[in-house]
This record gives structure tokens, sequence and C-alpha cells, in this order.
């Protein structure tokens, strides 16, 4: 079975290909669109995102096909991406999805994004829960406790920005340019992660949330005192990392979990990387262009609903510019974004 997977809740075009193969699922196709139009304006403008989905996704579904060497009619099953996100972005590829769905005949999957970040790296391993989820990226930063397929319970996230967004600012003041996580990413590399002793946040504190505010704070108090480019990005995405790898390994051990899947944009840090693969933990991450929004991991979770036999979506499903994976204990909805 061939499952066709859209993602356009932010600023990438994203339309992906997997194969439920007998060993498990494949990506064979993964193409995106990364938007530039909002280069301009320092941050990404909904309306224009919208049209640019328009705009791309029709081209972007044939070069997906042909990436994967099928056609149209070898589609078993179709997701998309229903939040969250933006509204006006999420609307297209979800409008898309069900038409295409409805037109084939095949099944629908609406996908909540993060679970598309989390099965991106299961996959890697063919995982399956138990296990701890953290996703970090642009605009989140949460640990999830995953017992059971789609089951998620909310361990922790940031109090105030997300880490990619810390990432984002910091090489923004730095004037390393955007996106800012792979800019940070390459000047630490010619920086002395010791020159400025950042704190970890919220470090050596019960509980296990996070918080980026402060050390963002921090870096530009660093910036105006005359720290280098390189110095700035290289102790800062020390403290940022040991701050993320510190609490997700006191989560593993709280929550008796052994095996952790680290997801989303930030995952492709190295330096993240490199931290977590000295845990001890077994730690699953995306291959190579599974970390930042794609349309692949949104047909890998809509497999992995397919694999569990779970009733496919409701055509009449609606887009939702917040909407957690995990509700709060309480049942708040505020968790989302
Ligand atoms: P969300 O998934 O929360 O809606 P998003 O979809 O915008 O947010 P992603 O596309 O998953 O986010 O990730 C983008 C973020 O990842 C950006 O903040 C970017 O700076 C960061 N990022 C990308 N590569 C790296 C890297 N090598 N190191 C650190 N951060 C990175
Ligand atoms: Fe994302």
């Amino acid at each position: 079975v061939y499952l066709l997977g859209i993602d356009t809740s932010c600023d990438d075009t994203g339309v992906g290909v997997v194969a439920l193969t007998a060993s498990g699922p494949e990506v064979r196709a993964n193409v995106v669109w990364s938007q530039t139009v909002h280069a301009e304006y320092g941050g990404v403008m909904p309306e224009l995102a919208s049209r640019e989905h328009v705009e791309r996704i029709d081209q972007l579904l044939p070069q997906a096909l042909a990436e994967a060497s099928i056609e149209l009619a070898d589609l078993g099953a179709v997701a998309a991406t229903s939040g969250p996100g933006l509204m006006g972005a999420l609307l297209v590829g979800l409008m898309y999805g069900k038409g295409l769905a409805q037109a084939l005949t095949v099944p629908f999957y609406a996908v909540h994004h993060l679970e598309g970040h989390v099965y991106a790296a299961a996959t890697e391993e063919n995982l399956a829960p138990p296990y701890l989820a953290l996703v970090v990226s642009g605009g989140h930063t949460h640990l999830f406790d995953v017992p059971t397929q789609g089951e998620y319970h909310l361990v922790g996230a940031t109090r105030d920005d997300a880490v990619g967004e810390a990432f984002d600012k910091v090489a923004r003041l730095a004037g390393l340019g955007y996106p800012g996580g792979p800019a940070i990413s390459a000047a630490a590399e010619r920086g002395d992660p010791l020159a400025i002793p950042f704190k970890p946040p919220l470090q050596g504190q019960a509980g296990f949330e996070f918080s980026f505010s402060g050390l963002k704070t921090a870096a530009l108090l660093a910036h105006q005192r005359g720290a280098s480019a390189e110095d700035l990005a290289a102790s800062f995405q020390r403290a940022a990392v040991r701050a993320l790898v510190g609490t997700s390994v006191r989560a593993a051990e709280a929550y008796g979990r052994e095996t952790l899947v680290v997801s989303g944009g930030v995952a492709a840090n190295r330096e993240l990387r490199a931290a977590f693969a000295q845990t001890g933990l077994r730690v699953a991450f995306p291959a190579g262009g599974l970390n930042t929004d794609n349309g692949a991991m949104i047909a890998l979770a809509g497999a992995a609903a397919l694999q569990a036999r779970q009733t496919s979506s409701d055509l009449g499903v609606s887009a939702a510019a917040y909407v957690p994976l995990a509700p709060l204990p309480g049942g708040s909805a505020a968790a989302a974004r």
C-alpha cells in the first residue's frame, strides 16, 4: 500500500509518499518547497504562505509520485496535517488531501502535525511505544510520554519560547541569518562553547519544564558586551542542548522509559545528537530531510494509523490552528503552541 502525506502547516509545502512493506513503512518520496517570500519580512506572513501553498502543491504532487515511481491510482490512502499551524495554510493541504482521497475513493487520515514529527524519528529505527518523545521545533518544545501507539501524555513543555525560536532569535541578533538553527550550528564550530558561561535553564529544579527566553536575553546581553558571533553561537548552543538533554534524561528515569524519540527541526542539530548519544538511552532521530516540516512524516503517521486499523477520518474534519496533541490535565486546550 502507498500512502500520500501532505503538510502545509506553516511555510513549507511538503508532499511525501510512504510504502507499507512487509518489513514496515518506507519513505519513497519526500519533496518540500520551502517558501522564501517571507525572508524580506523577517517572519512568516500567513496570507502569503497560503497563496504559495496553493501555487505549489499542484506541482509537488506529480514530483512526489515520480520520485516514488508510482501513479496517482497506486495510492491506497491519503494523509494531511489538520493542525496545529496557520489556519489558511493548513486548509490548503487539508482540503487538497480530502479532495484527492474522495476522488480516488481511498481512506483519508487527518494527522496532528506533532505526531508527524514523532513518527519521522520513530520509524527510522522501527520503534514501537513505549517511549518518551521530545519535539523540538520552531513552535514547540514538548516532551510526551507515549505508552502505546496513538496515546500521548504531556510530561513537560516550554514556559515561554520554543527552542527553535530561540535559535532563530539568537542567530538574528548575532547577524547570522535565517533560518537560525543551521546558522548557529555552523558558527558554533568556530566558537568556544565555554567562552560565555550561560546557565542551562531550569536545571537542578524539580519538574520537566523548559524555558528559553531567559537564555535568549542573556545572549543579547553578551552580544551587547561584544561577544563574537561564533562564541555566542557555541555557548548558547551548549546551554540549550544541556537543558534539553538534562530534562529528558531525568524524565526518562522518572517514567521508567529507556527509549527516547527526538524530532522536529532542532533534532537536526549535531551537538544535540552527540549529547543524546552519550546518555546511555536508546535515542532515535529522523533521517535526513525528515527533521523539518515535510509530507513524508505525515504519511508515516497515517501509515501507523492504517496499520493499527484505526478508522479513517471523517471527510468533514476541519483544520484547527491550536490543538494540543495531549490534553492538559483538567481538559484545558491551551497546550498547543
Ligand atoms: P512546529 O513544528 O512547532 O509547528 P515548525 O514546523 O516551524 O514548528 P520545524 O520546521 O520542525 O518547525 O523546525 C524549524 C526550526 O528548526 C527552526 O526554528 C530552525 O531554526 C530549527 N533548526 C533547523 N535546523 C537546525 C539545527 N541544525 N540546529 C538547531 N535548530 C535547527
Ligand atoms: Fe513542524
